[in-house]
């Protein structure tokens, strides 16, 4: 380490690196100062550039590589640590009590003769935790195992098949900012997930639990000896407490990644934040493999405040970069290399400069080729277009497709009758009413943003919602005591069947020609629930009546939305709030 670091050692002790820059056409003769900021990597990795021990044995005196926490208070969330510094591991080297009280080695280190721009913590206050180790492969990992062993096999079983459903729901939503959700294998056995997996692993629990279905399997609990069915007393506040915690782990999460911090937040307000949280999660993890809580990952959350502050967001110190080059590194060029110990080494080290000569070569190629025209002249319109006919010697419609294989769309007919029954009227010269099922927008950022309305998208339907301005006009004003008209606009969610091309329509009293989204909408604007089932993110609404229709402008949509059935529940619906907000509910 110390032959690696030499020349930025020397490049420091001669005052910093001596050149001319050019800014604005301009010469500037200037020393450049090159002090080391922060080191990036694992807990493993960054132990060991401190000379810490290797282990997190519970004999082992203090519990991380940057404090002085003792391990075995390392599991309370009020305890209260001090950073350590260069000078105090630098005075312990040769004293062997000192040296185990600190858990180090008596190394000469070779990062102590590096200049960290007069930061007196060194490489100790320079080699943060970072969140994907901490947190998603560490503290969502065991809320998800505590959560997982709290159920028994059947309701274990239960939970594998809702998952299913929910996540099914889930992944085809217009707001495509929410983690991952797609677990084929069934979650239960939590085994071989990745990092983003287990955020949306965490998501689909939190709503697993507020389900009517699994609420009823949990709370109630069957009784052998005279073979009834009661409420179990013990399990209905600990799973209050289960949605509680993966309620608050994804808000602090997301509080913790955002894009930027305000200081006096960060300051004043995290750590106390940050303790309410530990206890939180302490209370409902019970946490009994290895050393429980008293571990790195769970104590160092009371130093993020420190390192945010000291090298602004966790984006910035994240391995996740780093550990995705692992794939294209070594993970791919090892699959295809021989197993053998001689030539393993030189083997991987031949297939990627392979793969770097065809990744080059591919990008040279595809640069000349000229991008394609979009396939439709207007780009708001995509997807399939299909025609509502009403069918021969039967009083019933159908919707089939305007190009081959001219199949059938499977559309409850219901919907279809009720539909066309009215619209036929505005189609007088044509042969059915043309409809589409993708509408493309853009919102004033400039984000492009699909909406599908398909009953069967590669063999599933795919229904997205979407948040509708509705605008009620209220006759009679109470204040002025005239009878003026009001408006009252509210944004309400609403799931779109399909969409409507009615530019040709024949002009007519109810509709301007355009473009229209036939939606099934939420009968009031969503409301927070109150009570025991209290949640900030999720906020519940219901569904009008299972065949009503509204056939509202595309112009009129104002936002992605993200709505779940509470399966089990009656037409009641879930509208979760965008992850970009949840971080508002962390600092309260
Ligand atoms: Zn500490």
């Amino acid at each position: 380490m110390k032959a690696i670091l030499a020349g930025l050692v020397e490049a420091q002790r001669a005052g910093g690196i001596k050149t001319t820059i050019n800014i604005n056409g301009s010469s500037y003769h200037v020393t450049l100062k090159v002090p080391l900021a922060l080191a990036i990597g694992d807990c493993e990795g960054n132990d060991k550039l401190c000379g810490r021990y290797g282990t997190h044995q519970l004999g082992n005196t203090l519990v991380c590589r940057d404090c002085n926490c003792p391990t075995l208070s390392s599991d309370l969330p009020d305890v209260v640590c001090q950073p350590l510094t260069t000078q105090i591991i630098a005075d312990a080297r040769f004293d062997k009590a000192a040296l185990q009280s600190l858990s180090h080695h008596g190394i000469e280190n070779a990062f102590h003769d590096v200049d960290f721009g007069g930061d007196a913590e060194g490489i100790h206050g320079c080699c943060p935790p970072e969140m994907l180790h901490l947190y998603q492969q560490g503290l969502y990992k065991y809320a998800l195992e505590s959560f997982m062993n709290f159920l028994t096999g059947q309701q274990r079983k239960a939970l594998d098949q809702l998952i299913s459903i929910i996540s099914d729901c889930c992944c085809r939503q217009s707001d495509r900012t929410f983690p991952r959700f797609r677990f084929p294998r069934g979650v239960s056995n939590l085994t071989c997930f990745t990092a983003s997996e287990q955020v949306g692993l965490a998501l689909v629990c939190f709503f697993s639990l507020a389900m009517d279905d699994f609420r009823k399997l949990v709370y109630l609990k069957y009784n052998r000896s005279d073979g009834t069915w009661s409420t179990d007393e013990e399990g209905i506040p600990k799973c209050h407490e289960y949605r509680k915690l993966f309620e608050a782990m994804l808000v602090a999460e997301a509080w913790i990644n955002k894009d930027s911090h305000s200081k006096e937040e960060v300051l004043h307000h995290a750590p106390a934040q940050i303790t309410k949280f530990m206890h939180t999660y302490k209370t409902t993890v019970d946490r009994t493999d290895g050393h429980g809580l008293k571990i790195p990952k769970f104590h160092q959350l009371k130093h993020l405040p420190r390192y945010i502050l000291k090298f602004g967001v966790p984006n910035n110190f994240s391995t996740a970069r780093c550990e995705s080059h692992h794939i294209t590194l070594s993970k791919r060029p090892a699959k295809t290399a021989q197993k053998r110990d001689e030539s393993f080494e030189e083997q991987v080290g031949e297939r990627i400069i392979d793969s770097i000569v065809l990744n080059r070569a591919t990008s040279s190629i595809l640069s000349t080729i000229k991008a394609l025209p979009p396939v439709t002249s207007d780009g708001s319109i995509s997807g399939t277009r299909f025609t509502i006919l009403k069918l021969e010697q039967s009083s019933d419609y159908c919707a089939i497709q305007c190009n081959a294989p001219y199949a059938p769309l499977p559309f409850p007919i219901s919907l279809l009758n009720a539909f066309a029954s009215e619209f036929e009227m505005y189609f007088p010269n044509h042969d059915g009413i043309t409809c589409f099922t993708e509408h493309h927008r853009r919102d004033e950022h400039d984000t492009n943003y699909i909406f599908r309305g398909h009953p069967s998208y590669r063999g599933k339907p795919w229904h997205d919602w979407a948040y509708f301005r509705w605008c009620d006009d209220i006759e009679g004003s109470v204040t002025s005591g005239e009878n003026v008209n009001q408006s009252i606009i509210s944004e309400i969610p609403g799931k779109i069947w399909f969409f409507l091309d009615a530019r040709q329509m024949t002009t007519n009293e109810d509709y301007d020609p355009g473009l229209y989204a036939v939606v099934q909408s939420l009968d009031r604007s969503p409301f927070r629930v109150q009570g025991s089932n209290r949640s900030n993110i999720l906020k519940v609404s219901r569904l009008t009546d299972t065949v009503s229709y509204s056939v509202c402008s595309t112009e009129s949509i104002v936002d992605v939305a993200f709505v779940i059935p509470n399966i089990g529940g009656t037409n009641e619906h879930y509208v979760i709030d965008p992850p970009s907000d949840w971080s508002s509910y962390f600092i309260t």
